[in-house]
């Protein structure tokens, strides 16, 4: 991943060895930080270190995310992509076919305490049989 930080430097600065770096890689850092609402901004010194491969320095996540939306953004790709996180999700009957995009929000169900995406901001339980359940389980502790 490093590799490819250094490959989107390259791509909007042309050459590494060529000068200003710290400056361009101040507004590489304040580009990949808008990606991701990042505040502060990454530094020069930060990213140049990563694309150095210093120790210490890896590629997090959220820097990942940043370098993925801004090639896309720059490739021309659908933005949707490149905020994507690959999960791994169950589903029930097969309703959500494998590689969708799921756009909602995970809820956890005061029922059961299954982690679920509902249908509309109204779900509250992920099944019709959950409502009553904690008041069941508290009836069973206390008896
Ligand atoms: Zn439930």
């Amino acid at each position: 991943m490093a590799n490819l930080l250094k490959l989107l430097y390259e791509e909007m600065y042309k050459d590494l060895a060529g000068s200003g770096k710290i400056a361009k890689l101040t507004e590489l850092g304040k580009l990949l930080s808008d990606e991701i609402g990042r505040k502060p901004p990454w530094t020069a010194h930060h990213l140049n270190a990563v694309m150095m491969g210093y120790k210490n320095f890896a590629v997090t996540p959220d820097l990942e995310t940043a370098i993925q939306a801004l090639t896309g953004k720059r490739d021309g790709a659908h933005p949707l992509l490149a905020h994507l996180v690959k999960i791994t999700a169950y589903s029930i009957n097969g309703n959500v076919e494998p590689e969708s995009v799921i756009t909602g929000k995970s809820a956890r169900c005061p029922g059961c305490l299954v982690l679920f995406v509902p249908h509309s901001n109204l779900q509250k339980y992920c099944s019709p049989q959950c409502p009553g359940r904690p008041q069941k389980r508290k009836a069973k502790a206390a008896a």
